[in-house]
């Protein structure tokens, strides 16, 4: 068996263009055109490369965006006044802090300080606590992108089994409250998870984010499962790869997601869609409701 290959690069292209048309009807019927505003915080270079993708992917499709930087030892006082002025700003829909953070910055208290209405990554709490009780108003970026993927390869989530590696506050947690949402069954397992095999065996759907290369082993695998790698690792030679030994898993799943161009390309798009969203939603709270053509749609709101 040769597993189908789930490309984010595809879907992620397919969404995005749908985004544009949604932007660009936006701009032409309220004269409002969606803002977003990224704060990049000490000199990571890792961070500086997401960032600059983020800002290019605004571009493509027409949202506006900004960047502000600061220091890495910038007071805390100055970072949350930066956000309460873009909280109070009309033009600004969107705002997004780049994590990781320097070590001794409060991220919960960077993070809630966001805004709910424009917390477009979806990490507040009021976001976050939203996913347990279906009234989300963001879904985090790189979940919301999994679940499209599932949903545009029309792969089926109601009653699967759905194991999922790792369970950070951003990927796996988040992932699991969505897919007990759409009534899959769901483990979730972790670094002191005793015999992960004996979990990620029955999965139907295998969701995989713990940073660790190849820690998915054939053998790991049911025939036939459908498998997201989430991971980004690189390796000593300077090579990108997942979690999942993507060669040998293949010959086993019925459907996989590669690294690079799987689920990344993904958590770029859910950024647009959301920060698209946060615009409407601006528009609709100041001015009422707003009559715009219907586009197909294939997104999953998960709220
Ligand atoms: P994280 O905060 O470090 O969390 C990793 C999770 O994996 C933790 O829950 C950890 O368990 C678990 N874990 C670590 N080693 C494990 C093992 N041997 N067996 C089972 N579970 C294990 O990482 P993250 O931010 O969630 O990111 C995870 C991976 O996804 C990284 O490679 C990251 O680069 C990638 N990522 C990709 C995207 C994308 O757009 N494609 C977006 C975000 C993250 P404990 O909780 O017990 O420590």
């Amino acid at each position: 068996m040769s597993a189908r290959i789930l490309d984010g690069r595809v879907i992620g292209k397919a969404i995005r263009n749908r985004t544009r048309l949604e932007v660009d009807d936006l701009v032409r019927i309220t004269g409002v055109v969606p803002g977003l505003a990224v704060i990049l915080i000490g000199d990571d270079p890792a961070s500086r490369i997401y960032v600059a993708n983020k800002i290019r992917a605004c571009t493509d499709v027409g949202i506006r965006s900004s960047m502000i930087e600061y220091p890495k030892d910038v007071p805390a006082d100055t970072l949350i006044d930066a956000i309460e002025r873009l909280n109070d700003d009309p033009a600004t829909h969107g705002i997004l802090v780049q994590l990781p953070l320097p070590p001794h910055h409060d991220v919960r208290a960077v993070l809630h300080a966001i805004s709910v209405e424009k917390d477009v990554d979806g990490f507040h709490l009021y976001n976050v606590g939203g996913l347990v009780v279906g009234d989300t108003i963001f879904s985090p970026c790189t979940p919301f992108g999994v679940m499209n993927i599932l949903d545009h390869a029309r792969i089926p989530i109601e009653g699967r089994n759905v194991t999922i590696v790792g369970a950070s506050n951003i990927v796996g947690k988040p992932m699991a409250l969505m897919m007990m949402r759409r009534d899959a069954t769901v483990a979730v397992c972790h670094a002191k998870t005793r015999d992960l095999a004996q979990y990620t065996i029955l999965a139907d759907i295998l969701v995989v984010a713990a940073g660790v290369p190849n820690l998915i082993l054939p053998q790991m695998v049911r025939t036939g499962a459908v498998v997201i790698d989430v991971g980004i690792n690189r390796l000593p030679d300077g090579r990108l790869v997942g979690d999942v030994d993507f060669e040998g898993v293949s010959r086993k799943a019925s459907c996989i997601t590669p690294v690079p161009g799987g689920v990344g390309p993904m958590t770029v798009t859910m950024l647009l869609v959301n920060t698209m969203s946060a615009a409407r939603r601006f528009v609709e709270r100041t001015r009422g409701p707003i009559l715009t053509p219907v586009h197909p749609q294939d997104i999953t709101q998960l709220a």
